[in-house]
């Protein structure tokens, strides 16, 4: 919904970057956002992120953080230590996100923690749970977070919600090393994620409460996010590729994360409402379509792809415009005040 003639015009200075390295992984697990497996071949070349790095910051003095993932990152191997000391090299952070599988043996993971933590890599996010660890075993995850820890640099266990069955995230915090973890290191810390099901026969993992759905999506217009595909999209959300509006240009125009969104009103109205308000105002809190939801990505999904919801949107969305704008105001006012 975007209007070249549009009273808007949004300031877009992204904070972070995220570079999806790769749709390929070593795992090929069930709910996998963005279906990787060992077979799909989508990467970028170092040249394409080196090129993507430098040109995001000339663009966007704003970046403060460069995010590596996946797929998984650490396949990338010297391309991606290559690409983190880029980036400090430049004065940015760096975070890589990984599901852990280079800790399988302890000689490897201290040769690449040490490796990366040279290279400039401030800090790491393990994914693991009750579908990754079908591929990558929860020990490989431990000894890669043991290896990393002792630098003093942040490591975080992301967990899956778990199922009804599965008891995976007390497994963890019950671990003995992982204990140890906790105990050495300030910096070590774990969390267990929301989660989202991709396909008709997902086993259920139990809802959320409402009402934490009912915010804002602050990716949108902070996080510039460059795919393997060679595309910039406005977030890194888990129905990214399932959303044709999300895509905004390609690699070589990293403008288009600002042409192509300063006077999107549909983009400032997720970033304001978010999409299961939005939703709400327009169908009502008890619709149908609404039960199930337990993720705002996919409440993001149905605004872009629900026949109806669409129809609604284009013709309702001028009644908000001026509510949005006075919020989107308020907020851009509070982040000022906040940075004094
Ligand atoms: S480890 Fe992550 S990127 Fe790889 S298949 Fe599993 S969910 Fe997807
Ligand atoms: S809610 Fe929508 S805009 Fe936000 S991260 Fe998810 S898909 Fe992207």
């Amino acid at each position: 919904m975007s209007d070249r003639n549009s009273i808007f015009d949004i300031e877009v200075n992204p904070k972070t970057v995220t570079v999806i390295t790769t749709y390929t992984c070593n795992a090929a697990c069930e709910e996998c956002c963005f279906e990787c497996n060992p077979t799909v071949k989508h990467r970028l070349s170092f040249e394409e992120i080196a090129t993507f790095i430098k040109n995001s910051v000339a663009e966007y003095p704003s970046i403060e953080q460069f995010v590596f993932s996946g797929g998984e990152c650490f396949l990338l191997k010297e391309d991606l230590y290559k690409a983190i000391a880029l980036c400090a090299s430049l004065g940015r952070s760096t975070r890589c996100v990984s599901n852990g599988y280079w800790g399988k043996t302890r000689h490897k993971a201290e040769k690449i923690a040490a490796t990366v933590v040279e290279a400039g890599l401030a800090e790491v996010n393990f994914s693991t749970g009750l579908d990754h660890k079908k591929w990558v075993p929860i020990d490989s995850v431990i000894t890669a977070s043991e290896c990393l820890a002792k630098y003093g640099i942040p490591v975080l266990i992301t967990i899956e919600k778990d199922t009804e069955e599965s008891d995976i995230l007390n497994q963890i915090t019950e671990n003995e090393r992982v204990r140890r973890l906790s105990h050495s290191f300030p910096n070590f810390s774990l969390q267990t994620n929301s989660w989202m099901p991709f396909h008709e026969n997902s086993v259920h993992r139990g809802g959320v409460d409402r009402s934490t759905l009912r915010k804002g999506c602050d990716q949108v217009f902070t996080n510039c996010v460059l795919t393997p595909k060679k595309e910039i999209a406005s977030c890194c959300g888990l129905t990214l590729e399932h959303i044709p509006e999300m895509r905004v240009g390609t690699i070589d125009n990293v403008a288009s994360y600002r042409d192509e969104q300063k006077d999107d009103f549909m983009k400032l109205w997720l970033r304001v409402e978010g999409p299961m308000t939005i939703l709400e105002t327009l169908l009502g809190r008890d619709h149908e379509k609404l039960q199930d939801v337990v993720h705002l990505c996919q409440a993001c999904a149905i605004v872009h792809q629900d026949h109806e919801v669409r129809e609604k949107i284009a013709s309702a969305y001028t009644d908000h415009i001026l509510a949005v704008g006075h919020k989107w105001n308020i907020i851009k006012t509070a982040e000022l005040e906040a940075s004094k």
